[in-house]
């Protein structure tokens, strides 16, 4: 069987049989099946079931990360594909199993390249991407170390299964995608008769005024090129029209592109809340649920990607990306410590229309695996070439 079609195999394999969050068994016998037999030290994770495995080069040198997601979502397909998946409420939708199978295929060529390699790959086998902090559970447990030295650079790619054209990749320096917190906001008056409000302390008014302040905070407090979107997605207050409640409660979410800008968002939206609180007498308690950070690319390591694309695969393979996405990412913990390059990966299938094709997370969501080569071939090139340059 060529190697592509044996990653066609593999990645079929893994999406009719999906699994979500941190434990992942079948999949992780899956690739560990798919590695069998490669000269590799292998690990896995304690409290995930993540695969650590590291190639040691013929020479000497320092290490390069390359990093696969392996998990699903819940979501119950609703494609025709022939090998969509047989778990009823678990799929496949954000291309994960492609990322696995590319990295599956990564392993094989460079095991077949080994004297070419100037120092050793650590390939990052991770769970739990999707909202439950793999890539951070796996740093905990040592990922970062796993070759013995700290690597000097750290590699992935995504697949999309809309917008971008089939088989070109995209990435820029800085930040390539936001970091994502969740604010609630729990304004305290006390409760009354709505026909004599001097009587209580209304709580309602007072989380409104909050709420258009925060935007107008927004507009006022950070560069409009390091953008901070916040957006009030539920509120909640009162039961009838002439009760005043003793509470009002709602949740913003809150993206940002750097960490600067983050931080300086959390202290601004909990003083503006707290402040106009208190203007009116009441309490306000603000809680900041903390998601992924920002994930930013090494300007160095992007240009290198974007060059290592254009010479292995050809000019028209690459496109810069313009803008990060709001979306976010537990690549990010990896690139806090290791610099280098997230690239995102066209997967829509032919007959597809770009634009209207269903979008990563979709129950009709489609990857094309023709890419699935090209993603194992460049994850290999960018480990050879980084080593080879160090
Ligand atoms: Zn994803």
């Amino acid at each position: 069987m060529s190697f592509q079609d044996d990653l066609v195999e593999l990645r079929r394999a893994l999406h009719r049989e999906p699994e979500i969050g941190l434990h992942l068994p079948r999949t992780q016998e899956k690739v560990l099946t798919a590695l069998d037999g490669l000269p590799l030290e292998i690990a896995t994770g304690e409290r995930l079931s993540s695969v650590t495995a590291v190639l040691r080069g013929a020479r000497p040198g320092p290490a390069v990360l390359l990093r696969a997601d392996m998990d699903a979502l819940p979501v119950h397909e609703k494609t025709d594909v022939p090998y969509r998946s047989r778990l009823d409420g678990r799929m496949h939708a954000c291309g994960h199993d492609l990322h696995t199978a590319m990295l599956v295929g990564a392993a094989r060529l460079l095991a077949g390249r080994r004297e070419e390699l100037a120092g050793d790959v650590v390939l990052m086998f991770q769970p739990g991407e999707e909202g439950q902090e793999g890539a951070r559970l796996m740093i905990e447990e040592g990922v970062l170390d796993a070759a013995g030295a700290r690597p000097v650079a750290a590699y992935g790619i995504h697949v999309f299964s809309t917008t971008i054209p089939r088989g070109l990749f995209l990435t820029k320096g800085g930040p390539v995608l936001a970091a994502v917190d969740t604010l609630t906001v729990t304004v305290r008056g006390r409760g009354g008769h709505g026909s004599a409000p001097h009587r209580a302390l209304d709580p309602i008014p007072a989380a409104c005024e909050i709420v258009t302040a925060l935007q107008t905070h927004v507009t006022r407090a950070y560069d409009v090129f390091d953008p901070v979107v916040v957006t009030v997605g539920s509120f909640h207050a009162g039961t009838a029209d002439n009760v005043i409640p003793d509470e009002a409660v709602f949740e913003a979410t809150v993206r940002t592109f750097s960490a600067g800008s983050r931080d300086r968002v959390k202290e601004g939206l909990v003083r503006l809340a707290r402040g106009i609180g208190e203007a009116h007498g009441l309490s306000v308690d603000c809680a900041f649920g903390n998601g992924y950070p920002v994930t930013v690319n090494d300007d160095a390591e992007a240009e290198f990607a974007a060059q290592t694309v254009r010479e292995v695969l050809g000019e028209d393979r690459y496109f810069p990306l313009p803008t990060p996405a709001t979306g976010s990412e537990d690549f990010s913990y990896v690139l806090e410590q290791v610099p280098g390059a997230f690239l995102v990966l066209g997967a829509c299938p032919p007959g597809r229309d770009l634009a209207t094709a269903p979008a990563n997370h979709s129950a009709e969501a489609e990857f094309d695996d023709a890419v699935l080569s090209d993603g194992a071939t460049l994850l290999a090139e960018l480990a050879i070439r980084r080593l080879a340059r160090a």
